[in-house]
């Protein structure tokens, strides 16, 4: 396959950092891109599609784009009309389904109070938490924040399960942002723009790539074409750190997910979009129902269980010491590159979850330090 000395940008990987970086050198510098993609679609892990059943489901797990960042809000408003969609999600514990995050409904529901406002709310959660300083690992940051019950409850064996590893053993981090509410509000996240793109995601990302001089090819992989890629005035790499250095500096751990389709005769299978499964009694961690995402109309219903699994695609970095101290080594390597105009970009780039939003922003500004002399429109 020739791609030799045609292009002026290439890119790898059509997830939203590649295709935000593709869009914004075609059409506002006029550059010749390549993005080369291993997969056979482009959009990334937000990529979708409408299955047998006429129903729009997400190949890599529902995503629900929610952003505070006017920028990013008027940048994705480009490609696509949005409407507004509020995810709640309940957790399923002990036959029951509670609201989470947190709050005052889900204690009610659980443990029989009667909490009314903040003030009980607040002092409910001081009585139930334990006072630790500094927590030295999950377990500990979960009990600071909120208690020993609604942490067996909820989130010990969830977690277990996601990450296969006993939260005595993974960083704080990972649970002590647990959000909690004093109040009674139920819903997933608390953004200002919560939306979801009428036509789905996918088209979003063929819109993004639409310009005539950007040239993608999938199930192309960078490994495969790299000795024939010719000369570039940039490169932006957006697939793993460690394999784009041949993994010779260690390799970095993943979590990832298995998902299992099914599609039932029956208009609807849940309350919400989202059901968790903390116990241990089933081996997956969510159920998923699309169609209170996309608000199709349908006498059947496909649900989505979620499996957690070392195999797979690289989904969720692992919070441990260990990889820390791994990226950290390609982290030198590829700041070293930049000299020869080479970047790392996006979530398997920095070995860091990202929102969507988050990895708008991050090629928007990107973009705009490279090539200071074009007009921002999307600064905050
Ligand atoms: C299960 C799951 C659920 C999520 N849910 C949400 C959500 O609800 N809300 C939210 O805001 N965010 C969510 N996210 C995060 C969101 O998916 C990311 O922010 C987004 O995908 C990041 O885009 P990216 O381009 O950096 O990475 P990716 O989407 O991973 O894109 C990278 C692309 O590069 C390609 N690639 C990699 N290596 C190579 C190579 N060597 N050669 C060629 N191509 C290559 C990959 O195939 C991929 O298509 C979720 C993520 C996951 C994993």
């Amino acid at each position: 396959m020739n791609v030799d000395g045609r292009y002026d940008i290439v890119i790898v990987g059509a997830g939203i950092s590649g295709a935000t970086l593709a869009e914004r050198y075609a059409t506002q510098l006029g550059k010749r891109v390549l993005v080369l993609e291993k997969r056979g679609h482009v959009g990334g892990n937000c990529h979708d599609y409408i299955n047998d059943a006429g129903i729009r489901v997400a190949k890599y797990g529902p995503h629900y784009f929610r952003t505070n960042d006017e920028g990013v809000w008027r940048y994705v408003q480009s490609f696509s009309s949005w409407e507004p969609f509020v995810p709640k999600a309940l957790s399923h514990v002990n036959g029951v389904d509670v609201p989470i995050p947190v709050n005052i409904h889900t204690v009610n529901a659980l443990f029989g109070t009667n909490i009314e406002t903040e003030e009980q709310m607040k002092a409910w959660l001081e009585a139930e938490t334990d006072h630790i300083i500094e927590p030295k690992n999950s377990e500990e940051a979960a009990l600071r924040r909120i208690g020993k019950r609604l942490y067996e409850l909820m989130f010990k064996n969830y977690t277990t399960k996601q990450w296969d590893m006993s939260p005595c053993d993974l960083d704080p981090s990972v649970m002590d942002r647990i959000p909690v509410r004093l109040n009674h509000d139920d819903r997933y996240f608390t953004d200002k723009y919560q939306m979801y793109p009428t036509e789905g995601y996918s088209k979003i990302f063929e819109r993004m790539l639409s310009n005539p001089l950007i040239e993608v090819r999938t199930n192309s992989s960078w490994e495969s074409l790299k000795d024939a890629v010719g000369k570039y005035e940039k490169l932006f790499f957006t697939g793993t750190i460690d394999s784009y250095f041949d993994d010779n500096l260690g390799k970095l751990e993943y979590r990832s997910l298995r998902f299992e389709e099914q599609t039932l005769d029956q208009e609807w299978y849940q309350k919400s979009v989202q059901v968790n499964y903390p116990s241990l009694d089933v081996p997956f961690t969510r159920i998923v129902e699309y169609k209170h995402q996309t608000r199709q109309s349908n006498p059947r219903t496909t649900i989505v269980r979620e499996y957690p699994t070392w195999d797979g695609e690289p989904y969720y970095p692992v919070a441990s010491q260990k990889n820390k101290e791994i990226y950290e080594r390609y982290q030198k390597k590829a700041e070293a590159l930049e000299g020869q105009g080479i970047y790392f970009v996006g979530r398997l780039a920095n070995y860091k979850y990202f929102n969507m939003d988050q990895a708008f922003r991050n090629s928007l500004d990107l973009f705009y330090r490279l090539e200071p002399g074009t007009k921002n429109e999307y600064a905050n």
